[in-house]
């Protein structure tokens, strides 16, 4: 079913803890966790507990959810103290997304006018 959580999928198995994340922000719907390999000085993901393969897929499922993370994303960002970030979406594999669970990559810490992921 849509949105079920998928045992090979490895946002997932952090949702369910199985997998050790550095959690900055948990809700009821969504997760926020430090980037394994950090691109910036603040780089966080934002990711629902529900499987969608990425964030357009989530949206047309579940806006609200959607919604939801981008919500978090700025929350995230005032958490961290930055008022000037870089929202990312990758969205399919020759966009650079590696992880088919939708997620919101939260970028900032240092000028991002020239930076790319
Ligand atoms: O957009 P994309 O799919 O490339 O992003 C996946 C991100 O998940 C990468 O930035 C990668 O560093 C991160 N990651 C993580 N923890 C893991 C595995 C991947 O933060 N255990």
């Amino acid at each position: 079913m849509a949105g079920e959580a998928q045992s090979d999928c490895l946002f997932c198995r952090i949702v369910a803890g199985e997998i050790p994340a550095t959690v900055v922000r948990r809700t009821e719907r969504t997760l926020a966790f430090r980037d394994i390999a950090p691109k910036a000085p603040v780089h966080v993901l934002v990711i629902p507990h529900a499987h969608y393969p990425d964030a357009a897929r989530l949206a047309a499922a579940e806006p609200e959810i959607a919604g939801e993370l981008l919500a978090e994303a700025g929350r995230v960002a005032e958490d961290e103290g930055i008022s000037d970030y870089r929202l990312i979406f990758n969205t399919g594999a020759g966009a650079g997304q590696t992880v088919f669970h939708a997620h919101v990559h939260v970028l900032g810490g240092t000028p991002m006018t020239e930076r790319m992921i």
